[in-house]
């Protein structure tokens, strides 16, 4: 029995999931132009959790066209950057008042531990708000010293890029929607948000707090449906200036096609196959525990998941029994009883392609050092999973499973060279983890590493810290100073005097 009594704002989040949900298209909800509806699961039970609109390409049409008369709109495109601030910050601040419905309808909705979700997922998504609200009044361009003849005044001036599509996966819903949203939203750019089939509501939700907030109508517009409907017919569409997505680097490849058209600009937040190292002289129990979060957490279907680690032979049994220990120990469950420490993955097809990737694994000749069992339960429960004894050319070593599984292998060499060659083994380049206490390795190794982000000695998510990846992990970057001029286009005056 799942104990949920506990679960604060668990009945509201129930209440949210019974409505009728429209798509929000120029600040009206509205019914969509085509096909109705389609339903989504709760992953913990399989069971119907709630049913949705489903937008197609006409609908993207409607919204695109909202979006744009927002930007030409004097209300949106003349607002003082101050009054834009004001508006995000009391999105994040009604945002943080509902946090406990949130948590609870993410839960819901994508099968994470609550817990997580109310002390993880949303106080990112509230502090990403507000650390993007503060750069709506810093967004500025410089003055530029011209050699050529004559006498001048040159400056650069920074524009909102425009009319913006964001395509968010469902590993992080609300964490993914603000960090689309925001940044969007401080440099004045008019968005239409297609969140992930699986996990809309707390996109929906968070849209009826946008409309209490009041955002001038179009500036922002929520289409729920399918990537390959109303995903591709607005990464298409000839009026968008710009699409910004995060999933799987597959459908990342069809959206940069797709954009080509019209030469939108593009960012790309994609797959991952991050490597852990653990060196000589790590603090090897910090190591373990970091190593364990690191692919275990959100039952592994995080983009920069540590699902290599790479551990030196002085310490690899240790390591690996110990992150074993840890996977042994985690309580699965349904992410609304209070204990459970790891959720389901996200649908049947989900667990399915992590199991096929084990069996595959287990077939060429890895060995299975824990996990690898089918639960015998209603819903989609993959149990922890670590393999010894692979080879580098092997699926589970070169693909993103997006499941808590984890392939462990030793080094010996001390070579800081040859130890970042293995690391950098992969098409991937989202992130990197060093677990070391030599400043020099540390360091020189970050250098080395083929890496959007690398941590040492553990750190997690900041939306100051520029995110992104090197290689097939993706195009551009986001947070920081860095993700919100990915809205702005330069414009370039020079004034002969
Ligand atoms: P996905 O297909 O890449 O989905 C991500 C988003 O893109 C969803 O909103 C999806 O809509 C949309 N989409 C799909 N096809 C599209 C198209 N042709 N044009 C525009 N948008 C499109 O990812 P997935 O199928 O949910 O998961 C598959 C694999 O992707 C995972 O196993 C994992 O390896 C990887 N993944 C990575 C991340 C990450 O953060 N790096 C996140 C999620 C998944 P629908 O929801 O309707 O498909
Ligand atoms: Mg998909």
């Amino acid at each position: 029995m799942t104990n949920t009594a506990a679960i604060p704002s668990l009945d509201k989040a129930q209440a949210f999931t019974g409505r009728t949900h429209k798509l929000f298209i120029g600040g009206q909800w509205v019914e969509p132009m085509e096909e109705e509806s389609f339903s989504t699961e709760n992953p913990a039970t399989g069971k119907k959790l709630a049913i949705v609109s489903k937008a197609t390409a006409k609908d993207v049409d409607r919204a695109v066209a909202a979006a744009r008369a927002a930007m030409n709109s004097s209300e949106w495109s003349e607002m003082k950057p101050s009054v834009r601030a004001k508006l995000m910050f009391r999105l994040a601040d009604l945002l943080e008042a509902n946090i406990d419905e949130f948590a609870a309808l993410e839960s819901l909705d994508n099968g994470k531990p609550v817990r997580d979700a109310r002390y993880f997922d949303l106080p990112h998504a509230i502090e990403t708000i507000r650390y993007n609200a503060g750069w709506a009044t810093k967004l500025n361009g410089e003055t530029i010293a011209l050699s050529g003849p004559g006498t001048w005044h040159a400056y650069t001036l920074r524009e909102p890029v425009g009319v913006v599509a964001q395509i968010v996966p469902w590993n992080a819903p609300i964490a993914m929607a603000a960090a689309k949203i925001a940044p969007a939203l401080a440099a004045g750019c008019a968005i239409i948000l297609k969140p992930a089939e699986e996990t809309p509501l707390t996109a929906l939700r968070l849209t009826h707090l946008i409309e209490e907030v009041g955002f001038p109508a179009g500036a922002f517009n929520l289409l729920t449906g399918f990537g390959d409907t109303a995903g591709a017919a607005l990464t298409a569409h000839p009026d968008v200036d710009k699409v910004t997505f995060t999933g799987s680097t597959e459908v990342g490849r069809l959206i940069l096609k797709a954009a080509a058209g019209n030469f939108k600009r593009v960012t790309l937040e994609l797959g991952g196959k991050t490597p852990v190292i653990v060196m000589p002289d790590a603090n090897v129990a910090q190591a373990i525990e970091g190593a364990a979060r690191s692919i275990f957490t959100n039952t592994g279907q995080v983009c920069n998941a540590g699902s290599r680690l790479f551990v030196h032979q002085s310490h690899f049994d240790e390591v690996v029994e110990g992150v074993s220990k840890i996977a042994k120990a985690i309580k699965i469950g349904s992410g609304l009883d209070a204990d459970t420490q790891m959720g389901p993955v996200i649908s049947r097809t989900q667990r399915d392609r992590i199991r096929g990737y084990v069996s595959s694994g287990v077939q060429q000749g890895a060995m299975l050092y824990a996990g690898g069992e089918e639960l015998d339960r209603e819903g989609y429960f993959v149990s922890p999973t670590i393999l010894t004894d692979t080879d580098a050319e092997m699926a589970v070593r070169r693909e993103e499973i997006f499941g808590p599984v984890l392939c462990a292998m030793s080094f010996g060499e001390d070579e800081l060279e040859q130890i970042a060659t293995n690391a950098n083994a992969s098409e991937y380049g989202l992130g990197a983890v060093i677990w070391t206490n030599n400043l020099s390795a540390a360091h020189l190794l970050a250098r080395k590493l083929k890496a959007g982000t690398v941590r040492v000695n553990g750190g997690g998510l900041d939306p100051a810290l520029p995110f992104g990846g090197f290689k097939q992990s993706g195009w551009g970057r986001e947070n920081g100073r860095e993700g919100i001029e990915a809205y702005t286009e330069t414009k370039a005056v020079a004034v002969a005097l």
